[in-house]
């Protein structure tokens, strides 16, 4: 059998995010703010050790929106996550970096996303675009009709995408058949101010100053990148909550 024939497609619903690398902590937030008032003497305080004298002026700056010094840190991640997600994602244009697998270099892995069972995805009676709160679904019957469906339009679509590529067309004319569902993987490297700007869209916190509406999936992904932001900044990370989820 020929090698691009019939690959059997696989559904999934995760979103993975995985730590690469973290540069700098709470401490280099308070180094960079005190060159301001200390000059040279400022590099004292770039010192982990010294980290929780910072608490204070940390929850300052974020209070006030002093927000240079949480560009002086930086964390990279690797990501999978389906075409949709980095639609939104890739609208985060300020301390983003980003590096993405190629659809015209590389033929692209047959997984596709579907709903989890769990998913909030019934549109209720009085639905509000900007707002939207979806409903669980009840029934069992209606969710394997929709992953049916899925699986058969997905593996539809790969199957034409294969077929181009059997017939010789370029992997940038074939990936044409693909739908948003299929998954890319994404290097991402971002500074904590920009990530406080991503969470801030990018989740739905009822306790926040500004409540915002994010699908589902882009919001698992940030809810991630937010456990690592707690773990390796947490006095930037309190401060932010404390202060509404807003960014700096
Ligand atoms: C719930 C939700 C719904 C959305 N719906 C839609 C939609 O229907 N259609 C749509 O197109 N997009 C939509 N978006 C995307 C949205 O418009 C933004 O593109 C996205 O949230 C990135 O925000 P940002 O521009 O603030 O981020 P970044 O691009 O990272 O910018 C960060 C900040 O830098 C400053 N900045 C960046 N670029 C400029 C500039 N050119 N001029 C001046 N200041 C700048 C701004 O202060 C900005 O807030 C939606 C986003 C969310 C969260």
């Amino acid at each position: 059998m020929n090698q691009t024939e019939q690959q059997t497609i696989r559904l999934t619903s995760e979103i993975a995010v995985e730590p690469i690398q973290q540069m700098g902590g709470d401490h280099m937030i308070v180094a960079a703010a005190r060159v301001s008032t200390s000059g040279p003497e400022a590099l004292e305080y770039a010192d982990e050790a010294r980290r929780d004298e910072g608490a204070g002026l940390i929850n300052y700056l974020l209070k006030h929106r002093h927000g240079t010094p949480f560009e002086h840190a930086a964390m990279t991640f690797f990501c999978h996550a389906p075409l949709f997600v980095w639609r939104e994602w890739h609208r985060h244009r300020v301390g983003f970096s980003y590096n993405e697998e190629s659809g015209r270099y590389k033929q692209l892995e047959p997984v596709f996303w579907v709903p989890r069972r769990e998913r909030l995805m019934v549109v209720p009676p009085k639905h509000k675009p900007a707002r939207p709160v979806y409903l669980p679904l009840e029934d069992d019957a209606a969710y394997e009709a929709l992953i049916e469906r899925s699986r058969h339009v997905y593996q539809t679509c790969y199957d034409a995408y294969l077929a181009d590529i059997e017939a010789g067309f370029a992997l940038e004319v074939a990936r044409r058949s693909l739908p948003l569902a299929i998954y890319s993987s994404c290097w991402v490297t971002c500074n904590p101010r920009s990530l406080m700007h991503f969470l801030s869209l990018r989740t739905h916190d009822t306790e926040a100053a500004f409540v915002s509406y994010p699908q589902a999936e882009i919001e698992e992904a940030a809810r991630l990148l937010e456990r690592i932001f707690a773990a390796g900044w947490p006095l930037a990370y309190q401060a932010f909550v404390k202060n509404g989820r807003i960014a700096p």
